[in-house]
């Protein structure tokens, strides 16, 4: 739906995150882009166990969305119901696109990342955790998954006086498609730092006090292993936001919650919407696939508007993966890297600077109109 003011096809993104932020840009120049979040700012989740430990990178992980568009317009806003090309936002009004793209992403559990729309009230909550870590001689993290394991990497790193104990139930850390050389490095590197792991058991019960504060924790395993500590943080629990879909899309939702999507990465059924990022059920749940994904639906829409050209297929990506224990620390699977990289490749490529420099080059935009 071409707008009064201009020839140009319209796009509507449902969602900032690492996906929405690079399909609004990149179609900035070619359609009438809006991008409705509920937030103010895009939040560099990727660094968001950095700035919990040193809340200085606060400062580094919060872009302002109306520095994204030179042409579009930001809404912050929430989609409510989304059926086909036409979306309904929380304030009420609604918007009919020629191409709509679904980027909403997932919740994960504070402070891996925080769905505080206001940044300013989201700084002061990892202020607060910050504090509560502190204050915490002994923590425990439930889940040694890649989140789980950077959190640990990064308390020692930063303060290698406190305890730090991860427990899951897998037999071993980092499930998943992973070659095991990898899960052996990174835990010769856990052992070097003292990081004492709980592995194999389930826990009878989660602990009852609240996540990130400062509380007393004892649970046991069913194996009757008494863990104790005075904070402890949920590094497990991915949940796509997709509640909003409506009619026919929310049928191509499947039983997790995902959107089902084809090898273009529209969604089943549907003509011109796209689903990207961790809403999609095309791949893992990562940042950079989320890019990745966003490049190909923004190849495909700028065919479609051009005539030429075909459609991007997505392809899955092998399984890469960089795991910082702390700025010096990790190891990973990257492409062209043979075997198992180890620390001063990770700190190199992630660990130092938590890749906060290619969003700087994003937001660089005159600010956008924003309403
Ligand atoms: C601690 C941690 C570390 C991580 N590190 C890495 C890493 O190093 N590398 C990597 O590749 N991945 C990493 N990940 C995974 C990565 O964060 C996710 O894969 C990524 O956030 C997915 O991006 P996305 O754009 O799909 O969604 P999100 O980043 O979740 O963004 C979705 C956006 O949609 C908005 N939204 C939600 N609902 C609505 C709605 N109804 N209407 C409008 N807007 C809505 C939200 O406010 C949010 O801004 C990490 C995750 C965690 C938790």
């Amino acid at each position: 739906m071409t707008t009064e003011n201009s020839q140009r096809p319209s796009v509507v993104v449902v969602g900032g995150g690492y996906a929405g932020v690079n399909v609004a840009k990149a179609l900035d120049d070619v359609a009438d882009v809006t991008l409705v979040d509920p937030k103010n700012a895009f939040v560099h989740n990727v660094a968001a166990w950095r700035a919990l430990v040193e809340p200085e990178w606060l400062d580094r992980i919060f872009f302002p969305y109306d520095r994204l568009l030179a042409h579009g317009t930001f809404l912050r806003d929430r989609a409510v119901a989304v059926d086909g090309r036409h979306v309904t936002l929380a304030s009420g009004r609604e918007l009919a696109a020629d191409y709509v793209v679904l980027a909403s992403g997932s919740s994960y559990p504070f402070p891996a990342k925080s769905d505080e729309p206001d940044t300013e009230t989201a700084r002061a909550r990892y202020r607060d955790a910050h504090e509560a870590l502190l204050a915490a001689g002994r923590v425990l993290l439930i889940g040694a998954g890649p989140s789980g394991l950077e959190l640990a990497g990064e308390i020692k790193a930063f303060f290698p006086d406190k305890h730090v104990t991860v427990a899951d139930v897998s037999p071993d850390i980092l499930a998943g498609p992973y070659d095991q050389t990898l899960r052996d490095e990174l835990r010769r590197q856990l052992d070097e730092l003292g990081v004492e792991l709980q592995l194999g058991s389930p826990l009878t019960a989660l602990p009852a006090a609240a996540p990130a504060t400062l509380a007393p924790v004892a649970i046991t395993t069913e194996a009757g292993d008494e863990l104790t500590a005075d904070v402890w943080y949920r590094a497990f629990g991915v949940t796509p936001h997709t509640e909003y879909l409506r009619g026919a899309l929310s049928d191509a939702r499947d039983d997790r919650g995902y959107v089902r999507v084809d090898e273009h990465l529209r969604v089943i059924g549907q003509d011109g919407v796209f689903a990207v990022g961790d809403i999609a059920d095309a791949d893992r749940d990562m940042a950079g696939i989320a890019g990745m994904q966003a490049k190909a639906v923004t190849g495909t829409i700028r065919n479609l508007i051009t005539g030429e050209g075909e459609p991007v297929a997505w392809a899955a990506f092998p399984p890469f993966i960089a795991v910082p224990l702390g700025p010096e620390g990790g190891a990973g699977l990257l492409p062209g890297h043979d075997g198992v990289a180890g620390a001063a490749v990770i700190a190199e490529v992630k660990g130092r600077d938590m890749m906060v420099d290619n969003f700087a080059g994003l937001f660089d935009a005159e600010p956008a109109t924003t309403r």
